[in-house]
């Protein structure tokens, strides 16, 4: 097993301080740059060694054949694969006769920081060539956060002791080779080269590609433009054919002399746009970044960030590690979506092909938790884009024989390119996650009536429909929804999951209630108010099953009755099971891949009182073994609520230092970023004790040992609040807005601008034993991982 490097502990940058090329893959992911429209995986500037290089475009996929040996009513045919697009990172360098290639020469220093407040990844490099030519390499790439279709390298070269020659081969390549992926389930398939050329053109130091994809019919165009700042004997030439366009610049160096380029890339994609359109497109993005001009470019980013660590830091002491990690979940987290306007955001985000570029729900029930409160407007363009895919869901739906909208399990467009219907199109929970994600974004908005209308509430009602369709009344009027998967994926196709009900009968009532604030909207949807009572009927009759002897909920009906699985004769090495046990068997037994009813006390923490949460966190504890990364952020905040603190703090880590340790060996593939979201959610949600039931926020914050201080800031209805936290007390207050009502550990309170009160944090001793886990799946304890 590759072990993977240790990055510097720093609160607020990434920082790696030799190069390991066994792990170029990793940080190639940690290392992205991406605003949810760009995405450049950290690859070297000069390309080589490779690691899996990655360009991607929020949205931008190929079209696939998904064949079934067997197939089955309606499987869908067509699946879609992120493309790996025009890499524009390129920067070749030869130094005298000889390439700049770390693998070869000797490489004396090298250092990368991802800078967290600047938005940038800066590279640093001292060389000397196989002949001894000895230079010092510099490097600064962005993507802006900014100006949305530009991304932007600064690179500098010097000769150190001696005159040299230098050329640097400035490049766009398509169709670039990334090597095979793993035989895994959860990697990507091999699209070979997807994009067919339409036009490439040069002219002094700019070039275009325009490529369009074979199969799903899209265009993209690529473009560069470079600054050059050399001795007067530097020189400049540029070509392009249909997968290449390269612009050199020769210089000759004396000791201590640089050259420095600053490259320009512009990407923009469309189904719709001529040729003509999109290089034009590019063309104009260049234009204006060669008006900001780098400096501009800098200071943007840098202002950008600025204001939204104001917003939405999270500082923590007692754990430097923890701090980074949170801070790297967050900026991460805001990466994927900030600029993602109308598109997917992919459970990798776009730092990486793993799961073929396709999103989840856990873009609603994760990053959008997180997003809505730090940079609400990002999850409002997600929610919006959901809302663009409707029709596509509204027809899924007529074809399964429902009626409103079903929404795919994984896709990129909004068509269901999951071929595995039991976890896939049987996880109707998606529904109620999208609808769980409008109404908490529209109660922390400040009053969005024009997103309600537009968006929201045509989401909610279709999504209500749904749920009206795929449940029925029993005989005693019990609403039941059977036949579904829930989040937990070692189970499937079962009846009344308590997450799916009580997630649905939140979805009808917010769906309800949205129709009453909007009656003549809701008519145009055809939605009368009888319909609308019928929602509010069936969230009350929901069926949410008992397990009477156990005195807890099980996940499903019947589910504590299933056989145990043998988790003695589980060795480590079996883990994930997905790989090494065939789901006929896991879903006959008791053994969960990932929080299921534990999300369910999480996210309708209301609907359970507190003893019922400690008895139902301890069985669920026992039987979790977070083969997903979707699991310990939830586990650490139901953990924190029922007191066992410690083990919140190990969740804690387990979700924040998920790729910055590579835990899951996959983090080659791409980030787990709602996982990284997830580092957030237990920050704020679990030691900040958060909760946003019927819209209206409570705190409720408590500590773990090792962490003496915790503060956060969040946006809501207008408000900007601070929460700060330390073992004996919190402080709220307002940074910007009107008062705002609260309650902390259950007592009313009123949030002002002025006034910074500390209220004492209640103690809490939990009931019972500390709860177990299966056996070899504790998780590594935070307090003796020094
Ligand atoms: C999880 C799903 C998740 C997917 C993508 C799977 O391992 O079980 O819940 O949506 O990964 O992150």
């Amino acid at each position: 097993m590759i072990q993977h490097p240790a990055f510097a502990v720093d609160p607020w940058s990434i920082r790696e301080t030799e190069l390991d090329l066994d792990v170029l893959e990793q940080t190639g992911s940690v290392f992205t740059l991406a605003n949810g429209h760009i995405g450049l995986r950290g690859n070297l500037d000069e390309g080589e060694p490779p690691g899996l290089p990655g360009t991607y475009l929020g949205g931008f996929y190929e079209q696939r054949a998904m064949p079934y040996a067997e197939a089955g009513y309606d499987f869908p045919e067509a699946g879609q694969t992120v493309v790996n697009v025009t890499n524009g990172k390129i920067i070749r360098l030869l130094v005298d006769d000889e390439p700049f290639d770390v693998r070869f020469g000797v490489l004396s220093s090298h250092e990368r920081a991802l800078d967290l407040r600047a938005g940038v990844l800066r590279r640093r490099v001292d060389w000397s060539s196989p002949a001894g030519k000895r230079v010092r390499i510099s490097s600064v790439r962005l993507v802006s956060l900014v100006q949305r279709a530009v991304a932007a390298v600064s690179y500098e070269v010097e000769a150190v002791d001696s005159a040299l020659r230098v050329v640097v081969q400035s490049e766009l390549v398509a169709n670039e080779l990334t090597g095979a992926a793993e035989a895994d389930p959860r990697a990507w398939a091999d699209l070979g080269m997807p994009l067919a050329s339409e036009q490439f053109s040069h002219d002094d130091l700019h070039a275009v590609l325009v490529h369009a994809t074979r199969q799903s019919g899209l265009r993209m165009a690529a473009a560069m433009d470079h600054l050059v700042e050399g001795p007067p004997s530097s020189a400049t030439a540029s070509e392009s054919s249909a997968d290449l366009a390269r612009v050199t610049i020769t210089a000759d160096l004396l000791p201590g002399e640089r050259l420095r380029v600053v490259k320009l890339m512009a990407y923009g994609w469309s189904s719709e746009r001529s040729i003509a359109a999109l290089g034009d497109q590019a063309a104009a993005a260049l234009a204006l970044a060669r008006d900001t001009g780098w400096d501009g470019l800098l200071a943007e980013q840098r202002d950008y960030l600025d204001d939204f660590w104001q917003r939405a830091d999270v500082e923590l002491e007692g754990d430097e590690e923890l701090q980074q990690a949170v801070r790297f979940g967050l900026f991460h987290t805001l990466q994927a979506g900030a600029r993602g306007e109308q598109r997917a955001i992919a459970a990798k985000g776009l730092t990486g092909p793993g799961y073929d570029g396709h999103t989840f729900w856990d873009a609603e029930t994760f990053v959008l938790a997180v997003l809505t409160y730090t940079a609400p407007d990002a999850a409002r363009d997600a929610l919006r884009w959901r809302h663009t895919t409707l029709d596509l869901a509204r027809e899924r739906a007529r074809i399964l024989g429902f009626a409103g909208a079903a929404f795919p399990w994984r896709t990129i467009d909004g068509r269901e390119c999951s071929g595995y219907w039991p976890a896939g199109t049987a996880a109707f929970h998606i529904a109620a996650d999208i609808a769980d994600a409008v109404g908490r974004y529209q109660a922390a908005s400040d009053d969005d009536q024009a997103f309600e209308r537009e968006t929201g509430l045509e989401l909610l009602v279709e999504t209500a429909r749904l749920w009206c369709s795929l449940g029925h009344r029993d005989a005693s009027g019990r609403f039941r929804i059977d036949g579904v998967t829930g989040p937990d994926e070692y189970s499937a196709v079962a009846d009344n999951n308590v997450y799916t009900n009580l997630m649905a009968a939140h979805n009808l009532r917010l769906a309800a209630d949205a129709v009453d604030r909007h009656p003549d909207r809701a008519a145009e949807l055809s939605v009368g108010s009888a319909e609308a009572a019928a929602w509010r009927e069936a969230a009350t009759a929901m069926l949410i099953p008992f397990d009477e002897r156990l005195d807890i909920h099980p996940q499903s009906e019947g589910f504590t009755e299933h056989e145990l699985w043998d988790f003695r004769a589980t060795a480590p090495e079996q883990y994930p099971l997905l790989l090494h046990a065939p789901y006929v068997d896991l879903y006959r037994k008791q053994v969960v891949k990932q929080a299921d009813l534990v999300l369910a006390l999480h996210l309708r923490g209301d609907a359970f009182s507190a003893q019922q949460k400690a008895r139902n966190f301890a069985y669920y504890e026992a039987l979790t073994v977070r083969d997903s990364s979707l699991s310990a952020c939830t586990q650490a905040v139901i953990a924190a609520e029922v007191g066992h603190l410690e083990l919140a703090c190990d969740y804690f880590a387990e979700a924040g230092l998920m790729d910055l340790d590579d835990l899951n060996h996959n983090t080659r593939d791409g980030l787990h970023i709602a996982s990284l979201a997830g580092a957030w959610i237990v920050a704020v949600a679990g030691f900040g004790g958060m909760r946003d039931h019927g819209g209206a926020l409570s705190f409720a914050p408590r500590l773990p040992r090792r962490l003496t201080r915790l503060a956060f800031g969040i946006c809501f209805a207008g408000r900007r609040l601070r929460v700060e936290v330390t073992h004996a007390e919190a402080r709220y207050s307002l940074l910007e807005g009107p008062p705002l009502q609260i309650t902390h550990h259950g007592q009313a309170i009123t949030v002002t601008t002025d006034e910074l009160h500390g209220w004492p944090i209640p103690e809490i001793t939990p009931d019972g034993e500390p709860p177990r886990q299966p056996y070899g799946r504790a998780p590594t304890r935070r307090a003796q991982a020094e």
